[in-house]
């Protein structure tokens, strides 16, 4: 791999949002590069830089309703929200697709947290409609919970943070321990 190949890969590694970052940082992509030569196989295996983790995250949005019963207050009343969802992968991702130069290809991570999550979550009544949620709370904690259990059967311990937001300035998040 010659600099401008890894160049390259840093920065898609890095991701698409901050590539015009990566382009006026050549230091940076200088840095991540070089990091990327000195691992040649390098695949599955933590990416360290400045004694950081590289990581991937991806953003999904959804809309739900639900209720919080025995809360003394509005929000026991069925209630909608447009949430966002955060999904963090690191290394040792065990899914099957395998790409020199990235943790997990966003087009994967998409279609298996859409499949596994979004659709079972998007335009639905939690309380009603999805099983887990009739005999568990649905709050945003809850929810995190139930969404690092789907996801950690898929991603193990690549998975390594969710972040739920129930409204723009509220959420709650789940950070896999070192
Ligand atoms: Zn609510």
């Amino acid at each position: 791999m010659n600099i401008e190949t890894a160049r390259h890969v840093a920065a898609r590694i890095w991701g698409d949002q901050n590539y015009s970052h990566i382009e006026m940082n050549g230091d940076l992509a200088e840095e991540i590069a070089k990091a990327l030569m000195q691992n040649a196989n390098y695949k599955r295996k933590v990416v360290t830089l400045n004694n950081g983790e590289l990581t991937v995250t991806k953003i999904f949005s959804f809309c739900y309703a639900h209720k919080l019963p025995e809360y003394k207050g509005k929000c026991s009343n069925v209630h909608g929200h447009n949430s966002q969802l955060e999904v963090e992968i690191g290394a040792n991702c065990p899914t099957q697709y395998n790409y020199p130069g990235m943790l997990i290809d966003f087009n994967e991570l998409k279609a298996i947290v859409n499949e596994k999550i979004i659709d079972k979550l998007d335009h639905k009544f939690l309380n009603e409609d999805v099983d887990y949620f009739k005999v568990i709370n649905p709050t945003v904690e809850n929810m995190v919970i139930w969404i690092v259990n789907e996801l950690e059967e898929v991603f193990g311990e690549a998975l390594v943070r969710i972040r739920l937001y129930e409204t723009p300035t509220s959420h709650s998040e789940w950070v896999r321990f070192e």
